[in-house]
């Protein structure tokens, strides 16, 4: 037989009022139903009810890595700095990095992700094309110093994440590891009840994405977004930098042209040239004529491996480059950067006449700082990002603007990793060459604050089945009535001998406290026996979500709620 839990020992501190630390309703009602607290800034403690809630994330994700053959894993979460001295990021990741020393004044760093020790693990390891493709994960705490860690689950600087990371011989075996993954996480959300919609963060080949981060739609979400009934979605990052130009002397920058398509030429149209101009500037970097790169902000972590990867290191034409393409002086920007600001110009280009931006101003000042110089943003410089009404760079009607929460992404990450760790692999011609690889982030902890977001009502969390901590809440009204308790028993032992997971409300408390904690808490049944009701052999059984009754005769309560 199953065992239940009894609400007079469940560790659920519920509070009665909203805590006015708390802005977010999800961050609010995590606190109230005693499923959450603060230990320091960032650094939540899950309570039993939100462990619960953690595990059943978890199992959704289990049960998807499993049909797409990833297999989990486990690594330290104290990374060595080395590792991280050989990517090149232990300069580049900024403060967001914990960076510690142990006794022997060794250098390590708490893992706020881990390209570095997976590759690291499968070095020397993985020797043969025949062993490939590879896709490990785990389910691990992560550390971020974040900037203004907030909103509970949402922004924390200790974390639950499910990365994955992927190790293939050629792009298409990458392609297809992203792509299982991709449609992985498409389930996952739904199954935790997650409204989310995948949105291009960075768009590769023309046609293709080579990042895509699911945003579940939500007003509170820190994220923004557009899409378009034509199914395209992009964060308005990734949508604006398809091509906004600057245009203007430093200084008195005048204006900024958002257009909203990304075609060479409506790059041309801006920049007044030819369109073989146009592409033979983008042939300077980038052979396949991308509408992509001359100038690509290095930035910390995954984007980094973007612009490395896909568009090539930072170039800043030359004047001999720029005449030969017919061109004025100027750069072009990314396609796309997941976060940050937009416009961007450097110093060293005061007297250019175009900023084609699209930076991550964030990241920029990384690698200036990284290159002992200083990067404040100049007062001339404005800020654009794709909003409501902005043309859809597909079918070229009017775009939506939407907030989200980022509950996960999808990279691919290309040689960025294996290249500079010098991770190889022996190909099928008897060449070394690089892994190409991917990686995958699930916020597992930030799912939880996603799912309450989307899931709530005025008087408490409306769980969806599949994540909900129990799935029935047994409330006796009167546990002191010898005709209402002992059915109260027998009802939850009979729901927990069928496999349901039942909370018991066995407190002497009053109905009215009681039915309050019940939708606080959210389970999305609750069976109410009163002594009216237990009399004609009838429960009560309300549904949290829709706030429906039914009577339910006592001896269909099993079959109706199974
Ligand atoms: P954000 O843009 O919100 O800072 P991110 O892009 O930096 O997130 P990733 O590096 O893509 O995050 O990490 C994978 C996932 O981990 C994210 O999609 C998000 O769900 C989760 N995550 C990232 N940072 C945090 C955080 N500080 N607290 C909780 N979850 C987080
Ligand atoms: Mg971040
Ligand atoms: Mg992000
Ligand atoms: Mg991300």
């Amino acid at each position: 037989m199953k065992r239940y839990q009894k609400m007079s020992r469940l560790y659920a501190p519920t509070l009665k009022e909203d805590p006015a630390e708390a802005e977010l309703v999800s961050h609010k009602l995590l606190l109230r139903a005693g499923m959450i607290r603060k230990t320091a800034a960032g650094l939540y403690s899950y309570l039993p009810l939100a462990w619960r809630v953690i595990s059943k994330v978890e199992d959704v994700i289990r049960d998807e890595m499993e049909g797409i053959g990833a297999q989990e894993m486990m690594v330290p979460i104290v990374t060595p700095a080395e590792l991280w001295e050989q990517s090149h990021r232990l300069g580049a990741y900024g403060p967001e990095l914990m960076r510690l020393k142990d006794r022997h004044e060794r250098d390590f760093v708490l893992g706020p992700t881990h390209e570095e020790t997976f590759t690291d693990l499968v070095r020397d390891e993985l020797r043969s094309y025949k062993q490939l493709p590879v896709t490990l994960y785990q389910i691990q705490d992560k550390f971020r110093d974040e900037r203004r860690p907030r909103f509970g689950l949402m922004r924390g600087r200790e974390f639950i994440m499910k990365d994955a990371y992927s190790f293939s011989a050629t792009q298409e075996s990458l392609q297809e590891c992203y792509d299982d993954e991709k449609a992985a996480y498409a389930r996952i959300a739904e199954r935790c009840g997650v409204k989310a919609l995948p949105v291009v963060a960075d768009s590769g080949q023309i046609g293709g994405d080579t990042s895509v981060e699911f945003m579940a739609l939500a007003d509170a979400g820190e994220a923004e977004l557009v899409w378009c009934d034509c199914g395209f979605a992009a964060d308005t990052e990734a949508a604006t930098a398809r091509i906004a130009v600057a245009e203007g002397e430093a200084g008195e920058l005048e204006r900024v042209h958002t257009p909203n398509a990304g075609t060479i030429a409506d790059l041309s149209a801006l920049l007044g040239v030819e369109e073989s101009a146009t592409r033979k500037a983008l042939a300077l970097v980038d052979g396949e004529g991308r509408p992509t790169v001359v100038f690509v902000p290095g930035d910390h972590e995954m984007n980094d491996c973007k612009a490395e990867n896909a568009f090539g290191e930072y170039h800043l034409m030359t004047d001999e480059e720029l005449r030969e393409a017919g061109l004025v002086k100027g750069f072009i920007g990314p396609v796309g950067l997941p976060e940050g600001i937009r416009v961007c110009a450097d110093e060293a280009l005061r007297d250019s006449k175009w900023w084609l931006v699209g930076a991550n101003l964030a990241n920029y000042h990384y690698r200036h700082a990284q290159m002992g110089r200083d990067f404040t943003i100049p007062e001339w410089v404005d800020v654009v990002s794709a909003k409501e009404g902005d043309l859809c760079p597909k079918c070229g009607k009017p775009m939506h603007h939407a907030r989200g929460i980022e509950v996960s992404q999808v990279f691919q990450l290309g040689t960025k990793y294996s290249e500079s760790m010098g991770a190889t692999f022996m190909d099928e011609d008897g060449v070394e060459k690089p892994f190409l690889m991917g990686c995958y982030g699930i916020g597992v902890s930030r799912m939880v604050s996603a799912i309450v977001e989307q899931h709530n009502d005025e008087n408490g969390i409306c769980w969806p089945v599949c994540v909900a901590p129990y799935e029935v809440e047994v409330v006796p009204l009167n546990v002191g009535d010898d005709l209402v308790w002992p059915e109260a028993q027998r009802v939850t032992d009979e729901l927990s001998a069928a496999d349901l997971e039942v909370l018991l409300d066995d407190r002497s408390e009053r109905p009215g406290v009681k039915f309050a904690d019940a939708d606080l808490i959210g389970l999305p049944w609750q069976v109410i026996l009163g002594k009216r009701g237990v009399k004609e052999g009838k429960a009560e059984v309300k549904c949290r979500a829709t706030g429906e009754r039914f009577d339910v005769p006592m001896d269909e309560l099993v079959s109706w709620l199974s």
